[in-house]
């Protein structure tokens, strides 16, 4: 109703009517009498007296008697999609203003008649022409003429039924002089000729008024247009209206606006990285291409990796890690000389320094060092920095840019694979990368062969009693045509190929093997054997360790497993697991490299192990570094409360070893008392140092 009414009020209608598809009135709206309020009308809720009005989907127009009046009623149809739902009629009412705008333009009288009784006529609205030269009794004269009817056609007279019902019929009367018709003819025709005249002149004047307003602006846009498309931004439009087209320029200004400064950050994200702002590897490639276009320039690329970055991210979330990235990013920086830093992406930088002088570079690496000793805080863990550096000197190692960084980039995996934090490029390293590649196939061969590979044994010394019970087994690799391949160059490998269960098994039975010879020999040698993430994710893993101590009727404390800290930490629920299957079995367990997994007390006190080896980059410098001091004293402490023995490896002196004795570590592993051996050397080497001992003493 609202909504019916306000449309009407917009056109100023006298009536609104609202008819739906069953014919029913659902709304019906009249205009009071010399008012704009409106009432509801006397039909709202009947049925429509006209429904073949309806017939057509048309919109379409009628007279229309109510209440005593006649309206003007055009109806259109109400439609869902092509549905027609109902129909919307607004109509105006037939006054005698109506009729009198009627009779002036045409000269003839009209006048609307009802009849309500028999016979009883009432006039609803009446117009009469006032014509020049009228006199005042025109009326009168007219009857007259009407009534003598002997001047036939010098008169008009017609009326039609508008509307009939039962009790009241509608009638429209039209009469009048003909001279009245035709003067009135003749006097519009003239003004149609002016009006028309006049409204082509206009019409004229506009288009060519408004083609000049619109095109003028116009033009000034498309010129703007083309002038960004250049790539200049430093003007913009200015059309001085308050109409669409002023508008238009306005949001045109504003786009080219918005546009420039999304090109400006979609140019800095080119050669800048998002997380630390720093200059990226199309600024590096940039950068070298200008070095080497100059003949005889001498520098160095290092290419950096943070390391264990992935456990970061695994263990104390991407934030931290991204705050180490940011903080590594920043220390780079910092370093007050001449080098040049850049983010390559994730934790990966480089770094150009103006020099290939390997004395400068050394002394720039002893500042690098010093800048990254100082432990980051982050989720209430302390974060040691630690890089993996790659580098190569131009132009001796690389003579474009594209060469040089491949060849840091060599460095960088060489020196990760074998544990290096600063390597330079070598020639040989390239034979190196392809050697890499068919240790895969014969990886295969030889697993299935199992004659190149062997175990190494290295002892773990008890402090207690300074005696040996236990080894680790260390597994080396006899290639037939590369000679010996250490194990971080093809365990790596053996997990990403799907090799790492067979290697394993392949450990464990040989380790198996030694042992019970050991035995009959008289030598009682538990052995730890390391194992792999991967291998906890096998989930028939318990299963085949207990067929193996089944095969070799082995005593459960034969052997025992070494998992990294890290391996456990990536996936904990279930590595715990599995642990504690193996756990629950009997085995025992040890975690490896502890420290460098940043696993937090609570995941400790999860993990079914019984033994703890702190990591030999603790225990390196563990004499000297107050900090390491402060580390390696805690975990001692801290095992020691949870019930765990604490094995220290990689120690390379005696007075590591004293340091470790006086604060309470119980098993020491490290070069200092014996590097790996093989089992028929360990032999010996046990031997020998029974005869030490036997002779210190004596
Ligand atoms: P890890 O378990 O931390 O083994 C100790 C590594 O430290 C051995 O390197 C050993 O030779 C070395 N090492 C021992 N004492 C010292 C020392 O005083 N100073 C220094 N700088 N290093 C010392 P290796 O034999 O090259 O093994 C490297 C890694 O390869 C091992 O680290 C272990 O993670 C993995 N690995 C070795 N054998 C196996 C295996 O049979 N199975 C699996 N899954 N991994 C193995
Ligand atoms: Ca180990
Ligand atoms: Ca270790």
């Amino acid at each position: 109703m609202v909504a019916l009414n306000n449309h009407r009020k917009r056109i100023n209608a006298d009536l609104a009517i609202a008819v739906n598809r069953e014919n029913l009135i659902t709304g019906q709206l009249l205009r009071r009498e010399n008012s704009s309020k409106v009432k509801v009308g006397p039909q709202q809720g009947k049925y429509f007296s006209s429904p073949e009005w309806f017939t057509d989907n048309e919109p379409l127009s009628q007279l229309y008697a109510l209440d005593n009046k006649v309206y003007q009623l055009s109806f259109s149809p109400l439609k869902i999609g092509q549905e027609v739902i109902g129909w919307i009629g607004y109509g105006y009412e037939i006054n005698s203003l109506l009729a009198q705008n009627f009779a002036d333009s045409t000269g003839l009288s009209i006048e609307f008649l009802l009849k309500t009784g028999k016979n009883e006529w009432s006039t609803l609205a009446a117009g009469h022409p006032n014509m020049e030269g009228m006199d005042s009794n025109y009326e009168e004269r007219l009857a007259v003429e009407l009534l003598d009817d002997h001047e036939q056609d010098s008169y008009i007279h017609t009326h039609t039924v508008i509307e009939e019902s039962d009790n009241r019929e509608i009638m429209a009367v039209i009469y009048g002089s003909r001279s009245n018709l035709l003067e009135a003819l003749r006097q519009n025709l003239w003004k149609l000729i002016v009006l028309e005249g006049a409204t082509i002149f206009a019409s004229l004047l506009a288009a060519y008024l408004l083609a000049g307003d619109i095109s003028r602006p116009v033009k000034k846009l498309v010129q703007q247009a083309r002038y960004i498309a250049k790539g200049n931004y430093d003007t913009s439009v200015n059309v001085n209206e308050k109409n669409e087209l002023g508008q238009l320029a306005d949001e045109f200004n504003q786009m080219q606006q918005a546009v420039l400064v999304r090109e400006q950050k979609i140019s800095h994200q080119l050669y800048y990285n998002t997380l630390t702002n720093l200059p990226n590897r199309n600024s590096l490639i940039e950068k070298l291409e200008g070095l080497f276009s100059v003949p005889d320039q001498n520098f160095t690329l290092m290419h950096l990796d943070i390391r264990r970055t992935k456990t970061v991210n695994d263990t104390l979330g991407y934030e931290t890690g991204d705050l180490m990235i940011k903080d590594v990013g920043q220390r780079l920086s910092n370093l007050n000389d001449d080098s040049l830093t850049f983010h390559l992406g994730a934790d990966e930088f480089a770094i150009l320094l103006m020099t290939s002088d390997m004395e400068t570079i050394q002394q720039w690496q002893q500042r690098l060092e010093a800048t990254m000793d100082a432990p980051l805080c982050g989720e209430g863990t302390l974060l040691h920095l630690q890089l993996h550096i790659g580098f190569a000197r131009a132009p001796e190692d690389g003579a474009d840019a594209q060469k040089l960084l491949q060849k840091a980039d060599t460095a960088l995996s060489h020196g990760k694979r074998e544990m290096k934090a600063f390597q330079s490029y070598l020639p040989e390293m390239d034979a190196d990368a392809n050697q890499r590649l068919g240790l895969v196939n014969d990886l295969k061969v030889a697993l299935e062969a199992g004659d190149q590979l062997v175990l190494f044994y290295q002892p773990k010394m008890q402090f207690s009693n300074g005696q040996i019970a236990h080894l680790e087994a260390l597994i080396r690799w006899q290639h037939p045509e590369q000679g010996m391949v250490p194990p971080d160059a093809f365990i790596s490998i053996a997990e990403q190929t799907g090799q790492i269960d067979a290697l394993t098994l392949w450990v464990i039975n040989e380790a198996a093997r030694q042992y019970l010879e050991w035995q009959k020999q008289g030598l009682n040698l538990s052995i730890a054997v390391n194992i792999s993430a991967e291998n906890l994710k096998n989930p028939h893993f318990a299963e085949e360790m207990n067929n193996i101590w089944q095969n070799y009727q082995l005593p459960i404390d034969a052997l025992s497993l070494e998992i990294t800290e890290s391996a456990v930490v990536a996936d904990p629920a279930s590595a715990i697991q599995m642990l504690c299957e193996l756990k629950n079995q009997g085995i025992k367990l040890s975690i490896d490299d502890y420290g460098t997994g940043y696993s937090s007390l609570a995941q400790l006190k999860q993990m079914p192990v019984s033994e703890l080896k702190i990591d030999r980059s603790f225990v390196d410098k563990v004499e000297s570094d107050p900090d390491d001091q402060i580390i390696v004293r805690s975990t001692i402490r801290m095992a020691h409360d949870m019930g765990l023995s604490v094995v220290a490896e990689g120690i390379e002196d005696q007075q590591t070893l004293n340091w470790l004795e006086q604060n309470g570590c119980d098993l020491a592993q490290g070069y200092f008392i014996s590097r790996p051996l093989p089992a028929n050397e360990l032999k010996e080497w046990l031997q020998k140092e029974e005869q030490r001992k036997m002779d210190s003493h004596a």
